[in-house]
């Protein structure tokens, strides 16, 4: 007997979190979790001292100050080429995570079947698990990051609600192209499916790979929930502020969710936010330029150690496989590392639904100061040269 709910029976610590743990005790480099510990621009942290000191305490309206709502109407215009109406059909939440526990809740029952793209953002598996709801996968081939959308159609059953999509995607670095969304949303409106859509690293994207938002192709925009947050774009993970939008009707919804389990989004952050929505064009360009050129590092050195990385098209982090290298196993490659080199990675068991399909693979995160960054691959490089590790 347990004294706790059934649901939590077959809960375990995320192996993202469990990797950070780890990594914290000894001291070492993190390049598990996406914590990106770069700074805060001087603007913001200025806006959230005044927003402190003029007292902006209390609760917010739950779906969020109507100010920042407006900004994130505008930039959705803007940059995501989606119309929504900062009133009605815009939630402000805790986090990007936040918004997809809302929308979880607001949309699914119990026993429905929700599709996600495999290898996952392994914390939509553990949400959309903790409401019962059963998750079928369909695989993205880390060869080219191609989709084979016949599956997709043939894993559409009459238990089918909806469709998961991450763009740019964690772990892979997949960016989905307008005509991989285009054939996706002829299969959701077909079979009546609504589809969320995290779109989180949408400012981190490598030449070749544009952002293309779901929401703003066709009239896709009626079944659609746009998640974004603020967390990646201006290194913010601890501020937990992110938003979703949609249509009206699933916006109130989301919004009494939000509202009955967590009242409203941190008040002064969210008029501190308003400073990000003044940061130029530049700040975005450069970046994606400094995530850039520590993907290519990154690529290239892992591949010269011995790992076989598929090339990120957007957002911070790769899977490496190490096949020719003598590990055993994922959770031996990323035991190994962390007690030789002190560098932190995420077994790739955490991204599929069976552990057996990540057992090849290691994923890393490059958001980190290059210094780091350097020293990590330095220390692995020794380390896999030696015996015990070494190449077969
Ligand atoms: N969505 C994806 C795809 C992520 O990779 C992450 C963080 O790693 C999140 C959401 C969490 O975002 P937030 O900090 O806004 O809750």
């Amino acid at each position: 007997m347990t004294r706790t709910s059934k649901v939590t029976k077959n809960l375990k610590q995320s192996g993202i979190r469990s990797a950070s743990v780890k990594c914290a005790a000894i001291k070492g480099i993190n390049l598990g979790q996406g914590i990106c510990d770069l700074p805060i621009a001087n603007s913001i942290k200025a806006a959230a001292s005044l927003a402190i000191e003029t007292n902006n305490n209390i609760y917010s309206p739950c779906e969020g100050i109507l100010p920042l709502r407006e900004a994130i109407a505008q930039k959705l215009q803007q940059f995501n080429k989606i119309t929504a109406s900062p009133i009605t059909d815009i939630v402000v939440t805790h986090g990007s995570t936040g918004a997809f526990v809302c929308t979880v809740s607001a949309l699914f029952n119990p026993g429905d079947e929700v599709i996600l793209f495999e290898p996952f953002y392994s914390y939509h598996r553990n949400i959309l698990e903790l409401k019962n709801i059963t998750i079928k996968t369909v695989p993205i081939d880390l060869d080219d990051f191609s989709i084979d959308f016949d599956l997709l159609l043939s894993t559409v059953t009459s238990k089918t609600r909806g469709i998961v999509i991450c763009t740019p995607c964690n772990p892979s670095g997949k960016v989905f192209t307008r005509d991989e969304l285009l054939k996706i949303g002829n299969i959701a409106m077909k079979h009546g499916l609504f589809v969320i859509t995290d779109e989180i690293y949408e400012y981190i994207t490598y030449p070749g790979h544009p952002h293309v938002s779901f929401a703003s192709l066709e009239n896709f925009k009626d079944f659609t929930v746009t998640i974004s947050g603020f967390s990646k774009t201006y290194n913010m993970t601890g501020w937990r502020l992110g938003y979703a939008a949609g249509p009206s009707d699933l916006m109130s919804k989301i919004a009494l969710v939000q509202d009955l389990l967590y009242v409203c989004p941190v008040t002064p952050l969210q008029y501190a936010m308003l400073a990000a929505f003044e940061l130029s064009e530049e700040y975005y360009t450069s970046m994606s330029l400094s995530y850039l050129l520590k993907r290519n590092r990154i690529v290239t050195v892992l591949n010269e150690i011995g790992f076989n990385v598929t090339v990120p098209q957007g957002a911070y982090y790769l899977l490496a496989d190490f096949s020719k290298l003598k590990f055993t196993n994922d959770e031996d490659a990323a035991t190994t590392l962390l007690d030789q080199a002190k560098v932190a990675t995420v077994p790739g068991r955490y991204f599929y639904l069976n552990p057996h399909d990540g057992k090849s693979v290691l994923r890393f995160c490059y958001a980190l100061d290059e210094s780091k960054i350097e020293q990590a691959l330095a220390v692995m490089r020794m380390c896999v040269a030696t015996e015990t590790i070494g190449h077969y």
